[in-house]
């Protein structure tokens, strides 16, 4: 499985997917950038997102909010005095760790050596002094499960700390008295302050929802798993508004409704579960995460949590405006509701996560070999419309005006598909090249389709090719990539 995520992370770098952020420089950690090939895949992520969220839905819209936020916001959230991990430094090698992560990674030890007790006795410890923010308890645990550094294999610990996630930096001209801000570490309290906004604006009602796409920042204690966990990343946020009471219906329809977008695009279902919390964070009354068995376990890649009218409450108080809205249906009395604060249902999806996802799903070494010759290709099986190149264009020889004929396609379908031109290397490379990047279709021109106008188009999956008229291909290309 380690093998199988190296593969991953090499092959990203090696064709243009993801790079590390200033690599010239040695990198920062836990920051990455996309390349040529990833922000296409990336923006393909997006598209499929918010097609299924906002075009498919009438009642919900998207907006796009500041990174920068009033601080108040995040005093009325929580983030100021809550966001935080508890840190532990190991005295020796200096290095810094979570104290919740040193005992999961024990937890993880003691059920794989069949300590099943064990592991739900340090597990239900380790909650409840979570829940209590109780630090030098976790110092205890840490101790009494002899958990030694990684680093440097001694159990020499400090106390454990609170630190807090956010970023902050100063806001305008650096005189005294300015105004610390935070890089926004979720985007959606963007959402929740621009509640009334665009309710009134986009006359819409309960129940409605209101999405968005966005950067965020966590000062992540220690980063691990490539784009796993970074400190700079992307959110895929959408809170549905219900009238109260009706919050837990609402909840199970999200659920379900998110689970069935992951499977869609083709992912093996059996790789997907639901980690419904038991414990819940002050302000939820349900919660769930959906789950993907990445190389290193199951993991989080997104959250479904029925916030009650926790944020909309805090930020009336904290702002002194109203955050209610009028419900004007007719309960079973035949009263109006009326008017209250509407309850939340958020879905959560981080972007990069998905990203991982989706190339650990898609990459594969195909076996070819017949029984005369040991053959295998290496293959990214993206769904179509993930895939950052749709067409690949060939002419078959750099002479006798193939490449003119070819440029002539390709500037027919550029515009409606991403697609690229090559002429380099003999026709089975060029192939090869493009099943590693997942491109769904090679076009290659010959000395044929200057006499009948037709073109050799070859599937990615199946290698088959099939002669067809060039008029025939924008709609070959169309069916197969449209969403
Ligand atoms: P975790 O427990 O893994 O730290 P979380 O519960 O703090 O995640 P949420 O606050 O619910 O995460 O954020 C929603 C989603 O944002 C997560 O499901 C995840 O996909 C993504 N996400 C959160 N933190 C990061 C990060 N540091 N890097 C990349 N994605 C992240």
């Amino acid at each position: 499985n380690d093998e199988i995520f190296k593969n991953v992370i090499s092959h990203a770098k090696e064709y243009g997917f993801v790079f590390q952020s200033s690599e010239i420089y040695d990198g920062l950690s836990a920051v990455y950038d996309y390349g040529q090939l990833g922000a296409e895949l990336k923006n393909n992520l997006k598209t499929y997102w918010w097609k299924a969220m906002v075009q498919m839905h009438e009642n919900i819209v998207g907006i796009d909010a500041a990174i920068f936020m009033h601080p108040k916001v995040w005093k009325a959230s929580g983030h100021v005095d809550g966001f935080n991990d508890p840190m532990i430094d190991n005295k020796d090698s200096k290095k810094r760790y979570r104290a919740d992560q040193l005992l999961e990674d024990k937890i993880a030890k003691y059920e794989k050596d069949g300590k099943t007790d064990k592991a739900a006795k340090l597990q239900a410890d380790m909650d409840d002094a979570l829940k209590a923010e109780d630090l030098p308890r976790l110092k205890i645990l840490i101790e009494e499960h002899e958990i030694a550094c990684p680093v440097s294999g001694t159990r020499n610990w400090t106390d454990v700390r609170q630190f807090n996630l956010m970023f902050s930096t100063q806001f305008g001209a650096m005189a005294e008295g300015s105004d610390v801000v935070y890089l926004r570490p979720e985007t959606a309290q963007g959402i929740f302050v621009n509640f009334l906004n665009v309710q009134k604006t986009g006359r819409m009602k309960i129940p409605f929802g209101i999405a968005q796409i966005g950067k965020a920042f966590r000062n992540e204690v220690i980063a691990r798993q490539f784009i796993m966990r970074m400190r700079e990343f992307e959110q895929m946020e959408m809170q549905f508004f219900v009238r109260p009471g009706e919050d837990k219906k609402w909840f199970e329809y999200w659920k379900e409704a998110r689970l069935k977008w992951h499977k869609a695009i083709g992912t093996a279902p059996e790789k997907y579960r639901y980690h419904d919390h038991v414990k819940l964070a002050h302000y939820a009354n349900a919660a769930t995460d959906i789950e993907f068995e990445f190389p290193f376990g199951f993991k989080e890649v997104e959250g479904i949590h029925s916030r009650t009218d926790f944020d909309l409450s805090q930020h009336q108080e904290f702002s002194g405006k109203k955050m209610q809205y009028f419900d004007a249906e007719l309960d079973e009395n035949g009263k109006p509701y009326g008017n209250y604060v509407p309850y939340v249902i958020e879905t959560s999806i981080g972007l990069d996560r998905m990203f991982l996802l989706t190339m650990i799903n898609a990459l594969e070494e195909e076996d070819l070999s017949t029984p005369e010759k040991q053959d295998s290709r290496t293959l990214l099986r993206l769904h179509p419309a993930l895939a950052p190149v749709k067409a690949a264009i060939f002419p078959l020889t750099k002479k006798d005006g193939l490449p003119e004929k070819a440029r002539e396609i390709m500037d027919q379908l550029k515009f409606d598909f991403n697609c690229i031109y090559e002429e380099k290397d003999a026709i089975g490379k060029r192939y090869r090249r493009q099943d590693a990047i997942g491109t769904p279709f090679c076009i290659t021109v010959d000395h044929q389709t200057l006499e009948d106008n037709t073109v050799t188009i070859r599937h990615r999956d199946t290698m088959e090719q099939q002669r067809i008229e060039i008029k025939d291909l924008h709609w070959t290309i169309e069916s197969k990539v449209s969403w």
